[in-house]
């Protein structure tokens, strides 16, 4: 299959100028700066493989200014003497420009990381919206205890008075990856400055643009200068200073097991504070009674949502013997019928994956799938101008050791296995490194629960898959990550318990 893409070009104002001024600039202490070293990366089309755009290279030096320009705003009146209720309206302020820019937002996410514009505009984008909007809720209710102690050695006729209070824990560095850019830098944002902190946020040099985008709403939305700082540049290079920066109290990163753990390394110098919200290779399971209508579109979206590149993706399919042979037939029916295109293209469903290499990365997945024995149902086939497109595919025939069940591909490929029992299907969902997510598709409400309690995974679904909200508590158990970002807890990544205890 050979895929025709035309070279579309976006329909808002607000994109188009975005999109005309080429050399984009990053963000430190309220000024549009170059790098330092003046290097320069190109943002690409991942469907056409065409130059959107160009962002600064940074490095440890423009790292360096940046966190000194978010520990300067840390300190001034200007954001430290906020209240709470002056937070929340910047919050507020900032949700409904996003709402107001939603089409030029959703059309620069779909130019820069592929995915069709409905993804950004219908689901992850409103995403963002929300973690605004529920953070400026959280950030008035920001409160300490006091505590009745049993001390019994204050001087004669004292008494004791003890209380904490939670203060901002200070400059954040947030690393986000391409997957889903603008819900995921939002869910970072909104918790952070919530809680009174600052931040240097570096985007995925593969993605970078929407993240400048916002910097420049939160420009508007009145945030003080050096409250967000946004360093674009490589991970190896920007990325890793940033982690390792002694200026910096706290990193939240969201990205790969395998650089999350480079963030343990880098946060040793200082001890700095760490959320990991890292990979996955989540299993959605259909127990013999699943209502099919439901269970088939929802395991095949599961998967093939955003080409795949979804941390929770259910990846691995365990699915009843009673009903493997119907349900499979129907989750390659559906992936025969999606359609690949360009992600701005109102009838594409499915666009292309981030980049070449990520493309490559998958397809030799596929490939290793097939020389250890899998057999390709549908799929396989890596097309486009740019070589970015990976067919939807459903590999069956694996068995527990091969590296496609083990292994994270972040896109459109499913492993399918047979189960002939619960406790089968349990064994096998739980034997993985990872615990990020799992879905339960049954209308056995004892089974679904009991399931529910049997899977290691942060999160389980019942008859559905990917449901995020901003009160939904969304991370890791085993090498899935440490921490949860969204929900009430979340902001307590952010935050620092101080005791107070007073003779009085
Ligand atoms: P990645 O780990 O390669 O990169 C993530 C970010 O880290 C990017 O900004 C990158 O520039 C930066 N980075 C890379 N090397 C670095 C280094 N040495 N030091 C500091 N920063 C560095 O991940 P990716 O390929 O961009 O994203 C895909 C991964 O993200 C998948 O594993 C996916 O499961 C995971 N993810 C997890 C969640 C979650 O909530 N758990 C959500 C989305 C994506």
């Amino acid at each position: 299959m050979t895929l025709a893409i035309d070279d579309l070009q976006p329909q808002s104002t607000g994109a188009q100028q975005f999109l005309q001024r080429g050399e984009r600039r990053m963000l430190i202490g309220g000024q549009w700066v170059e790098a330092q070293g003046g290097e320069r990366l190109e943002s690409l089309n991942p469907a056409t493989g065409k130059v959107l755009a160009s962002i600064p290279s940074g490095d440890a030096r423009d790292v360096d200014l940046a966190v000194r320009a978010a520990r300067e705003a840390l300190n001034s009146p200007a954001w430290r003497d906020l209240t709470g209720a002056q937070r929340a309206r910047l919050l507020w302020r900032m949700a409904d420009l996003m709402e107001a820019h939603l089409d030029e937002l959703a059309e620069l996410e779909s130019l820069d990381q592929g995915k069709p514009l409905w993804v950004g505009k219908y689901a992850e984008i409103p995403g963002g919206i929300e973690q605004f909007r529920y953070f400026a809720g959280e950030a008035t209710k920001i409160e300490g205890t006091t505590i009745p102690t049993s001390i019994n050695y204050q001087p004669a006729g004292k008494k004791i008075f003890a209380y904490t209070a939670k203060e901002p824990i200070g400059v954040v560095g947030a690393i986000v990856p391409w997957n889903s850019p603008i819900v995921l830098t939002c869910m970072k944002i909104a918790p952070a400055l919530a809680a009174g902190c600052t931040m240097v946020l570096k985007p995925a040099e593969d993605t970078s643009l929407t993240a400048l985008r916002l910097a420049e709403l939160m420009q508007e939305a009145g945030f003080p200068p050096g409250v967000l700082n946004v360093v674009t540049g490589l991970g190896e290079r920007a990325g890793a200073a940033l982690a390792a920066h002694p200026g910096v109290d706290k990193i939240a990163f969201t990205g790969s097991t395998e650089v999350g753990k480079l963030m343990l390394e880098a946060a040793r110098g200082n001890l700095k504070k760490l959320t990991l919200e890292l990979g996955g290779k989540s299993p959605a399971i259909v127990l013999p009674d699943a209502d099919l209508e439901l269970t088939i579109p929802g395991v095949a979206n599961a998967i093939f949502f955003n080409s795949g590149q979804v941390c929770v993706a259910g990846s691995r399919l365990y699915v009843h013997e009673k009903i493997f042979d119907r349900v499979i037939e129907g989750v390659v029916g559906y992936a025969r019928g999606i359609r690949l295109g360009h992600g701005l293209d109102p009838s594409t469903q499915m666009g292309p994956v981030v980049s070449r290499k990520q493309a490559d990365r998958i397809a030799g997945y596929i490939a290793s799938g097939r020389q250890e024995g899998a057999s390709v149902l549908t799929g396989g086939g890596q097309t486009g101008p740019a070589g970015t497109f990976i067919e939807p595919t459903v590999l069956v025939d694996v068995r527990p050791q091969m590296k496609v069940v083990r292994e994270e591909i972040f896109g459109p490929v499913v492993v399918a296995t047979r189960v002939s029992s619960m406790e089968e299907a349990a064994t096998l969902a739980n034997d993985t490194e990872y615990g990020l997510a799992a879905s339960v598709w049954t209308q056995d409400l004892s089974a679904a629960h009991r399931m529910a309690a049997s899977i290691r995974a942060g999160t389980v679904w019942i008859n559905c898959h990917s449901m995020y909200d901003a009160s939904l508590p969304i991370g890791g158990v085993k090498q899935s990550g440490w921490g949860r970002d969204s929900g009430h807890q979340a902001i307590d990544n952010y935050l620092e318990t101080k005791t107070v205890c007073a003779v009085i």
